[in-house]
């Protein structure tokens, strides 16, 4: 029996100061200790219970670590103040000068950004793959490979990674897998399926409000107290953290989290069917059409659906851009980055989230130029937002 991530969140409920119903802010830099001896204990790591400065550890960000770690099923989970910066310290902490990483081809920009552009600055080389080939993976391994990274539900043409034959690839020649959980969080656990760090931005759906930029790594004990190693950690020495007053906002979106992904669960499913119905070319992980469809009816938690990211072609990017100032003007929603949002957003992928992906590339990996990513909302009437998008279509093509 699976167990629920939600109940597993919902268990560390903590109440706060005064018999508040929230936990309360720890709202200071530093703290104060009783004689030096006890200092000196904290800084050597051996003071579990201690905060010594925010840079390290905040209680406020201790509750939101917390619960995170309870609905990841990972034994600890360190908070950042963005995805890029869960991303890129977690791939620092594990690969030096000389290493290299797989990675799968489609991912976020900016990840795409960071392995192919400023990792080589520091000697290490990104291999990227399509990681739903796997002998491609496999072919890919080198002695001095440290990782495979790739996300749960790909940026943006949503394929789905087989995260349990990724990890006992990974885990057969050494090597850790490192899964961006950003699209699915409740949907899919990777931990579970056996990857060994997750990553977030928690700017997306697991905040919900798009009025904070955030992220989070989850994973081992060991792996987060090497982190922030007051000597040697990645993040404790590149110090992206977030304010706890930020952390707290988040911490209480969270447990409304479930609500949310199954309501956007039930409009994606919705939008998709209805355009491939019209014959429209839709990717969706719901669809059967979808290549990965069987995998991800495998490996997701139902009760959560298949999410609420879609794209659909428009073939090129005039006909895109004017789909989308049709369905602005309709307020459908907004033309807009980001996802995760109660209102439904979309843009055009390859000219500007995927942007930092050569147009060549983009060919490869068969983003069309007129490919829509639609973040769909929680809108409670889908039938009339249907409507609206369907006069939208009907207006442009
Ligand atoms: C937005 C996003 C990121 C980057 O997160 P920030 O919070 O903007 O730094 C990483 N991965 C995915 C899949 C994203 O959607």
């Amino acid at each position: 029996m699976k167990s629920n991530p939600a109940t597993r969140l919902q268990s560390t409920l903590k109440t706060g100061e005064h018999r508040g119903v929230n936990p309360s802010i720890t709202d200071s830099a530093t703290y104060q200790f009783d004689d030096g001896p006890s200092m000196t204990a904290c800084f050597e790591g051996k003071a579990k219970e201690a905060y010594l400065y925010n840079r390290h550890w905040n209680p406020t960000i201790h509750h939101l670590s917390t619960a995170l770690s309870a609905m990841e099923n990972t034994e600890s989970a360190w908070i950042t103040g963005s995805g890029m910066a869960a991303i890129t310290n977690t791939i620092l902490q594990l690969c030096s000068a000389g290493d290299h990483l797989i990675s799968s081809l489609t991912s976020y920009g900016g990840t795409y950004a960071f392995l192919k552009n400023l990792l080589p600055r520091f000697g290490i080389e990104t291999t990227f793959v399509n990681i739903t080939n796997h002998e491609s993976v496999i072919k890919a391994i080198r002695p001095n490979t440290k990782l495979i990274y790739t996300e749960s539900v790909t940026n943006p043409l949503l394929q789905v990674s087989d995260i349990y034959t990724l990890s006992h690839i990974a885990h057969d020649h050494h090597l850790k897998l490192v899964v961006d959980n950003t699209f699915t969080p409740m949907i899919i656990t990777p931990t579970d399926l056996g990857a060994d760090i997750t990553v977030y931005s928690m700017t997306k759906f697991i905040n919900g409000k798009n009025d904070a930029v955030a992220g989070a790594i989850c994973g081992s004990e060991d792996f987060i107290n090497d982190l922030i190693n007051v000597t040697s950690g990645v993040s404790m020495l590149l110090g992206p953290v977030l304010d706890p007053i930020r952390a707290s906002m988040i911490h209480k979106n969270l447990f409304t989290l479930h609500i949310r992904m199954r309501q956007h669960s039930r409009n994606g499913l919705f939008i998709a069917q209805k355009l491939e119905d019209k014959g429209m070319k839709v990717i969706y992980p719901g669809l059967s059409s979808h290549p990965q469809h069987q995998l991800m009816t495998r490996i997701f938690n139902e009760t959560y659906g298949y999410g609420g990211m879609l794209a659909v072609d428009l073939k090129t990017s005039e006909k895109a851009s004017d789909f989308m100032v049709a369905m602005q003007k309709r307020h459908v929603g907004y033309i807009a980055v980001s996802l995760g949002y109660y209102k439904t957003l979309f843009s055009n992928s390859g000219t500007s989230t995927s942007s930092e992906i050569p147009r060549e590339k983009q060919l490869k990996m068969g983003l069309s130029k007129g490919l829509v990513r639609f973040s769909i909302g929680l809108d409670e009437n889908i039938e009339q937002t249907w409507a609206l998008i369907n006069e939208s279509l009907n207006e442009v093509l």
